[in-house]
């Protein structure tokens, strides 16, 4: 038997290499035109998609790895390019992977393939949860799914902000409420193609941004929003048993019983899988901290000052150890949770929150400090930290906040639902 090792294997290493030189040619020489211009950098998804890398099949393989370790190395060495570039890159992927989540294998192979497009011909997918109303707390959604029995169709209203591709997705996934009563046990995801734009889907006002500027985020609006009932992700007999569960339970809850432990176990294993998604953040997270952890390691050897290399200072050099130091915690902990993820070993105290609230805040507080090494020049736009540091904030912010990270591991860790 192998013993432990956090050797990555040949594959993995070439994997890293050939995302390494992408970064190095294609994503850092485009990240400060596209960051300027706050639009979607479609040259550099399309060179991605031709060199391979923005394609069903890449994420598919990555995604396959059962180490789990793919991965989160190739989410760092993405984001070491530039975070609003990676996530112009892979932001398909969180509406991908709500279809793989939630869909049948009909549905996955009818719409994976429509959120990437081809080559020539690049499309982008985008994950509608947010509402202005409903951001941590996404049980209060108010946006509305209704079935029209008569014609077969699910009728969607509602607005959704904050949506990474917004409205110039090729496809939305959207996630609705069906029985408000029930609130989160009452929601559904769709699944809208691009024939709903301009029928009851349309872009809202499109956000300017501190950081992550290349990636588009805006609001978006359904309006009677008539789609096929196949495109009710699962199928409407699961959706309906789903319902019926929950309607128990609440039932049973309004009766003063407690619910059966079964049914106790799905609801964790819902938390679960939402879990599962958290390491991959926290490793574009890691990259942005070791882009600005690189760059002031190099400034410090060379930048003199009183006669010296400032990295002589101590004040200097302990503030590079402690940003390595933090670097690598937060890698090791964005493996954990991203092997026991992929291997099925459950988070018992809340290891996928831990890897992202860590390497989040880590991003926030290397990059300010590369900003300090880097004294005046770090404050400019000549220099990249300034913008590592805009892009590192929005990771103790999105996909659960850092509040929401430290709610979910202290209530992991003391079995008490801490308000
Ligand atoms: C650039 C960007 C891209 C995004 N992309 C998407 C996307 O593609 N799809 C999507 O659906 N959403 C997306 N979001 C939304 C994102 O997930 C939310 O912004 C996030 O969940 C926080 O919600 P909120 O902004 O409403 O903050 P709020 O929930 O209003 O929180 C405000 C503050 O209160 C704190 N807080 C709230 N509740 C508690 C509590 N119980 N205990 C302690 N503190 C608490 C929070 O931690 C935070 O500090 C994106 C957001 C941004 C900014």
């Amino acid at each position: 038997m192998a013993g432990f090792t956090l050797e990555l294997t040949e594959d993995q290493q070439t994997l890293q290499k050939w995302l390494h030189e992408f970064s190095t040619d294609v994503i850092r020489p485009a990240a400060s035109e596209w960051d300027e211009r706050e639009e979607t950098p479609w040259p550099v998804i399309q060179e991605a998609a031709r060199a391979g890398i923005y394609s069903l099949d890449f994420f598919a393989s990555i995604w396959g790895d059962e180490s789990g370790i793919s991965l989160p190395v190739a989410m760092e060495e993405i984001f070491w390019g530039d975070a609003g570039i990676g996530l112009a890159i892979v932001g398909s992927t969180l509406g991908l992977a709500g279809i793989l989540g939630n869909g049948t294998p009909e549905q996955l192979g009818e719409w994976a393939p429509q959120c990437f497009g081809t080559p020539d011909d690049v499309k982008l997918c985008a994950l509608a949860v947010s509402e202005p109303g409903a951001g941590s707390d996404v049980s209060s959604m108010k946006t509305t799914a209704v079935y029209d029995q008569k014609t077969d169709e699910w009728v969607l209203n509602g607005v959704k902000t904050w949506i990474t591709n917004g409205g110039i997705a090729e496809v939305h996934v959207v996630v609705a409420s069906v029985d408000a009563a029930l609130k989160a046990r009452g929601q559904a995801s769709f699944v809208l193609g691009p024939d709903s734009k301009g029928r009851g889907l349309s872009q809202g006002q499109k956000f300017k941004k501190h950081g992550i500027r290349a990636s588009h985020t805006s609001e978006v609006i359904l309006d009677n929003c008539r789609i096929p009932g196949s495109q009710l992700l699962g199928g409407k007999d699961k959706l309906d048993a789903r319902l019926a569960k929950a309607r128990e339970r609440q039932a049973a809850l309004q009766r003063g019983e407690s619910p059966s432990s079964g049914r106790e176990k799905g609801g964790q294993a819902a938390m679960a899988t939402f879990e599962a998604s958290r390491p991959s953040v926290g490793a574009q997270a890691v990259g942005i901290a070791r882009a600005a952890y690189e760059y002031s390691l190099d400034y410090a050897k060379t930048r003199e000052q009183f006669g010296r290399p400032i990295v002589q200072n101590q004040g200097i050099a302990f503030m590079l150890a402690d940003m390595k130091t933090k670097i690598d915690a937060s890698r090791l902990l964005v493996w954990r949770a991203a092997w026991m993820g992929r291997n099925g070993v459950p988070f018992t105290s809340g290891e996928g929150s831990m890897s992202k609230l860590y390497a989040g805040e880590t991003a926030v507080d290397v990059t300010e400090k590369a900003i300090q090494i880097l004294g005046g020049n770090g404050y400019t736009r000549e220099y990249p930290v300034e913008r590592w540091h805009r892009d590192a904030k929005i990771y103790t912010i999105f996909e659960g906040t850092s509040e929401i990270q430290r709610l979910i591991i202290s209530r992991a860790i003391s079995g008490h639902q801490i308000p």
